[in-house]
């Protein structure tokens, strides 16, 4: 066994998107998000996953897409970001669905001299600003030119630049979608997306939506949002979502939902080891921790090399149930644990998993969720468990 290694366990990958199927039934399509590497869960996760159901994936690169179809040959995948033309054969040999981002990429991509024909996804920016066409004339005439083309006008999409917790960025977006694509016929396009996991938790369905895009949610996180405690201050926070509501006419916001999902990763390593600090001694690099007292501490070998970031914002690891503090700066390979005397040498560190939520890690770790799941799990040796 390797000195630290994620665990991944493809039986939760199934069982989160089976509970996700049950409790949100009314979409034609689920369209599972598989980039960065199923978000560092490794591509075998597209066999759990389509065991639970999902017959639509999303990549980020061909890259990515020549490694889903390793493991599925057959389903439809959508590469997210646009494909470069002088690749176009690439995308046509992975029978690939390719996103449409402006008309002078469907221009080109309609001038290639690839045979094939292609399903398309018109990306629309209603307010996310990245990709996307932004003029309702311009989405009338590239639905015009695939509709006179070879190739399949099957879906059409958006992001949202928010999760729409009582700000108006949400609706003002959909009002822009609906805005955009008013000069065509949204329904004879099969798969129109706007979502991803937590609109799907947090609101409504989206009246003209029939499918949802899904990515952490998959992988176990409830990541819709709760509500707030009872102290003053989480009161006043819970007035002024009120007022904002009323204010914008917000789409209704769901706290709190209730969704059997479980975390498929999580990240151990065993300790190198086990020594006193003295009263008055320091711990690693700039000396940002001194010992007040006697103490035992446990080294790690695990470090920013292995994907955790190196700032310690009050981090914690378990070991045999208990939590421990990470103490001083994280180094590239290494770092310290302050423990007690019933940790042993040959005992496991859980990382992440177990007491360690996602969202504790990411909030002292000062990553972001998806960003913290791609960090280890790019980075270190995974075994996968049935
Ligand atoms: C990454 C991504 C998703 C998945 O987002 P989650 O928040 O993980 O559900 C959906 N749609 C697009 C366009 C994405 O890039």
């Amino acid at each position: 066994m390797t000195d630290s290694y994620v665990e991944i366990n493809l039986t939760k990958l199934t069982k989160n998107v089976r509970a996700i199927l049950e409790k949100y039934p009314d979409y034609r399509s689920y369209i599972g998000v598989v980039k960065g590497d199923a978000y560092g869960h490794g591509m075998r996760a597209v066999k759990a996953f389509h065991n639970g159901g999902i017959r639509y994936f999303a990549v980020s690169s061909l890259e990515e897409a020549r490694d889903l179809r390793s493991y599925d040959a057959h389903v439809p995948v959508l590469c997210l970001e646009p494909v470069a033309i002088e690749r176009l054969q690439e995308a046509a040999d992975l029978d690939l669905t390719l996103a449409i981002p402006d008309i002078e990429y469907l221009r080109a991509m309609l001038e290639s001299d690839v045979k094939h024909s292609f399903k398309l996804h018109l990306k629309v920016d209603a307010g996310f600003g990245r990709l996307g066409i932004k003029d309702k004339g311009e989405i009338k005439e590239a639905v015009h030119l695939i509709n006179n083309s070879v190739h399949f006008l099957e879906g059409i999409y958006q992001h949202f630049a928010t999760a729409g917790i009582f700000d108006p960025h949400y609706d003002n977006q959909i009002r822009r979608f609906k805005e955009l694509t008013s000069l065509i016929n949204l329904r004879e396009i099969p798969i129109v997306h706007l979502g991803s996991g937590v609109s799907l938790l947090a609101h409504p369905k989206i009246d003209i939506a029939t499918a949802t895009r899904m990515g952490l949610i998959m992988y176990g996180y409830n990541i819709g949002p709760s509500s707030y405690g009872s102290s003053v201050k989480d009161r006043l926070r819970d007035l002024r979502d009120k007022r904002n509501q009323r204010k914008y006419h917000l789409t209704e916001t769901y706290k709190d939902i209730k969704l059997d999902l479980s975390p498929a990763m999580s990240y151990k390593c065993r300790i190198l080891q086990i020594k006193d600090v003295n009263a008055g001694e320091y711990v690693g690099y700039n000396a940002e921790y001194r010992a007040e007292e006697l103490i035992s501490i446990a080294v790690l070998p695990v470090g920013y090399n292995n994907g955790i970031g190196h700032a310690n914002y009050g981090r914690v690891v378990e070991i045999n149930g208990k939590r421990y503090p990470i103490i001083g700066e994280i180094g590239m390979n290494m770092c310290c644990v302050k423990i007690d005397n019933r940790v042993k040498l040959t005992d496991t560190v859980t990382i992440l998993g177990g007491g360690i939520s996602l969202g504790r890690f990411s909030r002292s770790s000062g990553l972001g969720l998806a960003e913290v799941l791609l960090g280890i799990g790019k980075n270190n040796e995974r075994v996968y468990l049935k």
